[in-house]
């Protein structure tokens, strides 16, 4: 029996691309501190203005407006903490942790924007919810996604942005998901701030950046040293911002290539609904990533699924990475109104570069087997 793995869990996160292993590593032998003036510090600084240039490059930004993070985590906790600032940030459930529990632990008020069954958030609801007057004449923030991590909707960040610009409130949009899988332009779309995350788009792990539009007043979320002009104290870390770099000029030379992904994602889709009649596809109806796929089987159970794919050497989740191990079900099906008997046995596959025919083959095998269907039609 092969022991190869299939790995279909891309939106947790996706294998370090060739480009960005290479990368990283030459960039270790670039030991200098990017802050020190001498040309050892010289050369690690234009390594980490050069990956600041790329990942620039990818969403349509200019090389000052991208801070350097520990991830997207870091960059949502950046915008969320300082919440208390605005009258009112308006969110939906479907937003990540970082965003949502920030949120709520800064003590700000907290306006739930509606989701609707596509899995899209219902721009009727954030118009209205944000054309309530603030007593204190303080501006607002509409916290939210450009795409979902488990059904990869597309979320109306363009609507959401004239909306914060019609009501003058601030615009964060979490782009984790999207970025190097859809084109991203921060000029264009006019969002106040933008997080991005390099292990989603195969760069290294613990590295982000928190785009920030000019005239954006952020007060530090982490202080101290003068890095990130005074914006992000701490020294760099370099070999993985230049990971982050080489990942993002990949998605940016590879955009457009989506289709083979969207191809792969497609019939998998199709061979396992016309397997398996009773399964459903969650947000099938609504715009979505190319490379996601989040499938609800009645009667069975989501964790099940995953150990029953694992063992048989196929990597796929029951939502959010971050969120294994929590009990209970997903807090993303469960605000699209999704009936819990439907929401309990829902898996999420994604795929990406690295994803073949041969993956999806094995992945519909596994699916007859442990779904127990009907022949898969070939
Ligand atoms: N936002 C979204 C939508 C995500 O999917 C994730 C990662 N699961 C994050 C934020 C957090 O990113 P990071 O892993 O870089 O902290």
């Amino acid at each position: 029996m092969s022991t190869a793995r299939t790995y279909l869990d891309y939106n947790a996160t996706a294998p370090l691309r060739e480009e960005a292993r290479a990368a990283v590593i030459a960039a270790l032998d670039a030991f200098g501190n990017p802050s020190s003036v001498h040309s050892e510090g010289r050369r690690a600084r234009a390594l980490v203005e050069g990956a600041r240039e790329q990942v620039a490059a990818l969403v349509g930004a200019k090389p000052a407006q991208v801070v350097f993070t520990s991830g997207a985590t870091e960059a949502n906790a950046w915008v969320l903490s300082a919440a208390q600032k605005w009258d009112a940030v308006l969110l939906s459930q479907i937003e990540h942790d970082s965003v949502l529990d920030t949120a709520a632990n800064s003590g700000a008020r907290i306006v739930d924007v509606a989701v609707g069954r596509s899995g899209a958030i219902d721009v009727g609801s954030l118009a209205r919810l944000s054309a309530e007057p603030a007593p204190n004449k303080k501006r607002s923030l509409i916290a939210l996604q450009m795409a979902n991590n488990e059904t990869g909707v597309l979320q109306p960040v363009t609507e959401a942005a004239a909306i914060a610009g019609e009501r003058g409130a601030a615009l964060h949009v979490d782009a984790v998901q999207a970025c190097g899988r859809v084109p991203i332009d921060f000029a264009g779309l006019g969002a106040t701030t933008m997080s991005l995350s390099a292990h989603k788009m195969g760069g290294p792990k613990g590295v982000g950046a928190l785009v920030v539009r000019d005239d954006t007043d952020l007060v530090s979320l982490v202080t101290g040293g003068g890095q990130e002009r005074r914006r992000r104290a701490g020294t760099e870390n370099v070999a993985a911002l230049v990971g982050f770099g080489a990942a993002a000029e990949v998605c940016a030379r590879e955009a457009g290539r989506c289709a083979g992904v969207e191809a792969l994602r497609d019939e998998l889709e199709q061979r396992l609904l016309a397997a398996t009649p009773d399964a459903t596809v969650i947000g099938a109806d609504a715009a979505r990533l190319a490379n996601t796929s989040c499938v609800a089987v009645p009667g069975k159970l989501s964790e099940t699924l995953v150990i029953r794919f694992d063992l048989a050497g196929i990597a796929i989740s029951a939502g959010a990475a971050c969120s294994s191990g929590k009990v209970g079900r997903s807090r993303v099906l469960q605000a699209m109104g999704l009936e819990p008997q439907v929401a309990r046995g829902a898996v999420r596959i994604s795929i990406g570069h690295g994803t073949t025919r041969s993956d999806i083959e094995r992945f519909l095998a596994v699916w007859a087997d442990v779904v127990g269907s009907k022949a898969l039609a070939a």
